[in-house]
């Protein structure tokens, strides 16, 4: 029979549908070429060596000509950088002016490779570019949140291969967020614990849906995961803020991300994914209770009308199935 999970941390339902469980090769991507077998460079592309755009850059690192990563402003930012924040309400329609960033971090000179391909020291130089952007942000007033993600493939909502990731900043905290932030001060009102804190040592307790760890990070497929290999990679170090993350954890965590990455890459043939960094919100940062993780969404199934109505998925491939099939897989 079908059952319903629910997110301790985010209490979402999901229905894991295991008499429609499918092994792990149904969900091969075949679509596309994967992308080591992309031309190594493209003229045409805005990111290759050649092709630096010197007006919308922040920062490369290192500096100089072998940039191995580059910090551009988006060229279509959905938000301003100039302006005032001005709200306005009057009494049926609330806004506030577009004012905030949209940055974009370009990952590598190569055209062809994704943080699967890349090394886990390149990896760990990526994410303290985000971080490092991420604190220079978040001493602008106007700022309330902060995002960084990566849509990997044209289902994850980018059709330029060319390795990237961005940052949005924005002026108000969005509502899943907050509703997040809410739930997870309750569970800290009634028991005294993080309830991410919890999710882990439960997860490490269970064994079955653990994917693989180091020193500082367990990733795990979701308990009440919304699609198949839904995976969190979340700090054993309790903390909100990946803003405050130390040298050595975003190491460990370059070193796990491309574990993860790597390990999807080869058994599911370089799918379509998303990852997300969600971290605490600037001005309300929930100390005790909110903890910052890092989310990894392969886009091998596509939401439909009885998501979009009620905010539920159907997952057709048990959580524990997918992660024992990751952990069968290689990182090397
Ligand atoms: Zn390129
Ligand atoms: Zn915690």
């Amino acid at each position: 029979m079908p059952e319903l999970r629910q997110n301790m941390a985010t209490k979402q339902w999901v229905i894991i549908a295991a008499e429609r469980a499918r092994r792990p090769q149904q969900f091969l991507e075949t679509y596309r070429p994967s992308t080591e077998e992309q031309p190594e460079y493209d003229p045409s592309c805005p990111f290759c060596p050649g092709n630096e755009e010197l007006e919308r850059e922040i920062t490369r690192v290192p500096p100089g000509e072998d940039w191995q990563v580059r910090v551009l402003l988006n060229k279509y930012p959905a938000l301003q950088r100039e302006g005032e924040r001005i709200r306005s309400f009057d009494g049926v329609h609330r806004r506030i002016s577009g004012v905030g960033y949209h940055e974009v971090v370009v990952e590598s000179r190569r055209h062809n490779v994704c943080p699967a391909l890349a090394d886990a020291q390149h990896l760990s130089m990526i994410l303290q570019a985000l971080q490092s952007r991420c604190c220079e942000l978040a001493q602008d007033p106007r700022i309330e949140h902060i995002i960084c993600f990566q849509n990997h493939g044209e289902r994850a909502g980018t059709s330029l291969l060319h390795p990237h990731s961005q940052i949005i900043a924005l002026p108000v905290v969005p509502y899943e967020v907050r509703m997040r932030a809410e739930e997870a001060r309750r569970y800290f009102d009634d028991t005294g614990t993080c309830v991410f804190c919890q999710m882990v040592d439960d997860e490490l307790h269970a064994g079955e849906r653990i994917i693989v760890e180091n020193a500082s990070f367990v990733a795990f497929i979701l308990y009440a995961a919304s699609s198949p290999f839904h995976t969190w990679i979340v700090p054993r170090r309790h903390a909100a803020s990946f803003l405050r993350a130390s040298a050595s954890e975003l190491s460990d965590l370059g070193d796990i991300l491309r574990r993860v990455l790597r390990k999807l890459y080869r058994g599911l043939h370089d799918p379509d994914y998303n990852y997300i960094i969600r971290t605490a919100p600037l001005r309300d940062p929930g100390h005790e209770y909110l903890h910052w993780y890092l989310t990894v969404v392969p886009r091998v199934t596509r939401a439909a009308g009885f998501e979009l109505g009620s905010g539920m998925f159907i997952n057709t491939m048990l959580p524990e199935d997918a992660a024992a099939f990751l952990r069968s897989v290689s990182d090397d």
